[in-house]
């Protein structure tokens, strides 16, 4: 028996999820893989049902930040390339090489680790080389990339371990245009530079989201997309155009319940700490969700839910599984009305960009913080 209680929920749309794939696969245009990422439970969306959708819709791999989401869609579906994003640890490396996932190296003594095991457990592994062109976190500098990749080539003889691909991140692409500039640049002349001694890899690729909205001409042969997989587009300094933002459709919506209602009196405080007083006579609602569910505490005076169409401001400190707001102004509220974090109701939206505002963070750790209390409830597709 499957059992959820709902009370906080997330709501997820698998059309949107179709959709905003199919836009991605046009503007990136034909003969450019896309590997979804669908790291930290597919960006909280459930990493299970996602990628078996998303099979099914076109995706040509998939990025992971670790084995147990490489095992996870394995067992949704076979043979499909996978790509460790990470560096594996000592004891991820055996379990790579039996899940077949396609590894990232960054030096040349992680190939030698993996060849070893490799040859042990008599078992190839696929690699991608990774460089750093600006990030700092993986990879090698540029200048030294060649070599690192002519040493791995050497390494192809045993059998044991094929370089499936190269690639980079871009550490600014929504926000600096000629940093992001200066990366591609560093990698495109790596690229060059391989390509004058005959290495062609069959993934090459430097483009996450942000790369893939504002760098479209420049996306070699395969880009990673993940915010906007989910319909999202990440915001910086440079401008996005409205009509990109109207071809993407947030797949994920957040809702609770309204548990209680009553109307309290001028000097009345409200929540830990009583940092809300009533200035007047109001009505204020409680709601069944709260920063135990991933909704932030951080948001606390500042943000406001939908219920019967209508903006309610939050009141006082969020707690871990109620917050209350001013429904002063509805009417007709009642209990067990059905309330929006995030996402549409009626004319209203309240998008996760904004939500990410309110908490003085990014949309990526809103969707990621929504933990296994929030059931997710998917429609759309072959949900439906
Ligand atoms: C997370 C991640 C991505 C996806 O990034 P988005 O901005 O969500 O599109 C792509 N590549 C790497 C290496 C990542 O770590």
């Amino acid at each position: 028996m499957s059992f959820y209680s709902k009370r906080c929920w997330a709501e997820i749309d698998l059309n949107a999820l179709r959709q905003n794939l199919a836009w991605i696969s046009h503007r990136v245009g034909d003969g450019v893989s896309i590997f979804a990422v669908v790291k930290a439970d597919a960006y909280g969306h459930g990493l299970k049902e996602i990628a078996s959708h998303l099979m099914t819709c076109g995706a040509n791999g998939f990025g992971v930040a670790n084995l147990k989401e490489a095992f996870d869609i394995r067992q949704r579906g076979d043979g499909w390339p996978i790509l460790m994003l990470g560096a594996c640890t000592n004891e991820e490396r055996e379990y790579a090489i039996r899940m077949n996932v396609m590894v990232t190296i960054s030096r040349l003594k992680e190939a030698e680790l993996f060849l070893k095991k490799a040859e042990e457990m008599k078992r190839p592994i696929q690699v991608q080389v990774k460089v750093d062109t600006g990030m700092g976190r993986l990879g090698i500098e540029p200048k030294d990339a060649i070599e690192l990749v002519q040493q791995i080539k050497k390494m192809e003889t045993s059998r044991y371990l094929l370089l499936k691909g190269i690639y980079t991140h871009l550490a600014a692409a929504e926000d600096d245009e000629v940093f992001t500039r200066n990366q591609l640049l560093a990698f495109t002349e790596v690229v060059n530079g391989l390509k004058k001694k005959n290495i062609f890899l069959d993934y090459v690729h430097a483009s996450s989201s942000a790369g893939i909205l504002f760098e479209d001409n420049q996306l070699f042969n395969t880009v990673r997309p993940g915010l906007i997989l989910y319909g999202i587009v990440p915001t910086g300094e440079r401008i996005i155009t409205h009509r990109i933002q109207r071809f993407l459709s947030p797949a994920l919506s957040l809702k609770c319940k309204v548990s209680f209602i009553k109307s309290i009196q001028p000097g009345k405080t409200i929540s830990y700490g009583h940092t809300f007083t009533a200035e007047r006579q109001m009505k204020v609602a409680t709601l069944t969700a709260g920063y135990g569910d991933g909704y932030h505490r951080t948001i606390s005076g500042k943000g406001y839910v939908l219920i019967r169409n209508r903006r309610c401001p939050i009141l006082g400190r969020i707690t871990m599984d109620q917050m209350i707001v001013d429904v002063s102004s509805v009417t007709d509220v009642d209990c067990d009305d059905e309330c929006v974090l995030i996402g549409k109701q009626g004319e209203e939206e309240i998008s996760i960009t904004q939500v990410a505002q309110w908490a003085n963070t990014i949309p990526w750790e809103i969707l990621t913080s929504l933990n296994y209390r929030v059931p997710r409830i998917y429609i759309g597709g072959s949900a439906s």
